[in-house]
């Protein structure tokens, strides 16, 4: 089905980009290469909505992977953001900016006692691998399939998100000595860890895991799992690493720290803190943050990091982000899912809504997705399908049966509506939609 004729200026705008940018975007995700047709390319953001090129305006329920949970152009963030950018854009030294957005992080994450700003998740993720190799003095570490910790050499074996999108084992340009060191095993299997550990001894510097995993889709840790790495960490010398840079001050005030209680030694942040701007961070024990230097010996550092243009608009957002908005998006979210299965149910379509707070994703199977296998068995030819009805109605979703939803303080009633307007459409079109039709 040819779905390109709707979108001519956002068409027009791939071509030319396809031309000077590989894939013609600048993520692969973008690309629409799962569901086919054209990526539409934004103009503008208000609220809840985006308006394409073409004039066309969309429910968003992607919110740029998570940043924008205020919704676009909140005023209280560009207000922050006019006033920092009018004072200058970057000083190569330290500011004020940073420090109160530092603060603000270890005041709401008690397991974090400092912080280092960087500019992306990837970056933050890596730092703190590479922290806690230099803390540990072993080499390997430990992740889960369909985990992504951004595009880090030695984490990208068996990742989610674009690399579970393409159906990617890894990728060319890694080299075995970068991944040689990275032993992957399956989520939510406490065992699989023992037996890495046991197989290993001495030589695991730490394990990493997102926080509750939104890159295979929404897939939550069962009970007792993170606590357990926690446990098997400590008993073998080697730290925790929780990964927040979605669930990070989007699933709680503390993020998915202040769901289930479990301190890990290190963690990772972004998205939410940024305020839609390049800002992420990684923290945990003074003890092992210590060893960053100028502190210490493990080299890391960043031109741009904690700009004060990207840390005054994460500190606006942060700092409005209080205990009523988080049952804000909870509730939204609670709604629109309750909407889908309503629809897809009515139509007969086996599905299943898994949750971690406000983010939340529809897998097309109607077994429980404990894991990457498990997501990889859903019929991702419905998502297809359903995305496209979707989007057709105005609602502009993940382009792609592998990643979260993402709602916002400013999804309203209309907001609302619209989706629930658009819904019975496309579960008809996911009722029909037949393996290998996708576009
Ligand atoms: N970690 C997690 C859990 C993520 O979801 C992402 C991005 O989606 C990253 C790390 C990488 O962040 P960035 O895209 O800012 O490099």
């Amino acid at each position: 089905m040819p779905y390109s004729y709707e979108a001519p200026v956002s068409q027009t705008l791939f071509d030319r980009a396809s031309r000077v940018t590989p894939g013609g975007v600048n993520s692969p995700v973008r690309a629409f290469r799962a569901v086919g047709g054209t990526p539409r390319f934004m103009v503008s953001g208000d609220g809840p909505y985006l308006t394409d090129a073409d004039g066309r305006e969309y429910v968003d329920l992607v919110c740029s992977w998570g940043p924008m949970i205020l919704g676009h152009s909140h005023p209280e963030v560009i207000a922050a953001v006019q006033e920092a950018v009018a004072r200058g854009t970057s000083f190569g030294t330290p500011g004020e900016g940073e420090v109160a957005l530092a603060e603000e992080i270890v005041d709401r994450v008690a397991p974090v006692e400092q912080v280092r700003l960087v500019s992306s998740g990837t970056e933050a993720t890596m730092s703190a691998i590479r922290l806690a190799r230099g803390f540990t003095g072993r080499a390997k570490v430990v992740k889960f399939a369909g985990c992504y910790h951004g595009h880090v050499d030695a984490l990208l074996a068996a990742a989610g998100s674009g690399l579970a999108t393409f159906a990617l084992p890894d990728t060319p340009g890694v080299t075995g000595a970068q991944a040689g060191d990275t032993i992957v095993l399956p989520y939510n299997d406490l065992d699989a860890v023992r037996e890495a550990f046991a197989a290993n001894p001495g030589q695991i510097a730490c394990v990493i895991t997102e926080a509750s995993p939104g890159n295979m889709g929404v897939v939550p840790p069962a009970e007792g799992f993170n606590q357990g790495l926690k446990d098997l960490c400590a008993e073998h010398g080697a730290l925790f690493v929780s990964d927040e840079v979605m669930t990070g001050f989007r699933t709680s005030r503390a993020g998915w720290f202040g769901v289930d209680g479990v301190v890990p030694d290190l963690m990772t942040f972004g998205k939410v803190m940024g305020g839609g701007f390049p800002a992420a961070a990684f923290g945990g024990r003074a003890e092992v943050m210590a060893h960053l230097a100028p502190a210490g010996p493990v080299y890391q550092a960043g031109t741009l990091s904690g700009n004060p243009v990207a840390t005054a608009a994460g500190l606006a957002q942060l700092r409005l982000l209080d205990d009523g908005a988080y049952a804000k998006v909870d509730a939204v979210s609670r709604e629109i899912q309750e909407l889908v299965s309503i629809a897809l149910n009515k139509e007969g379509v086996a599905h299943r809504v898994q949750t971690a707070s406000s983010m939340f994703s529809v897998f097309f199977t109607g077994d429980e997705v404990r894991n990457y296998e498990d997501a990889k068995r859903q019929e991702s030819f419905r998502f297809t399908a359903f995305f496209h009805a979707m989007l057709a109605e105005g609602v502009y979703l993940p382009p792609s049966a592998f990643e979260s939803w993402f709602v916002s303080t400013a999804h309203d009633a209309r907001a609302i509506e619209r989706i629930a307007d658009a819904l019975p459409a496309a579960a008809r079109a996911a009722a029909q939609a037949t393996p290998g039709a996708a576009a």
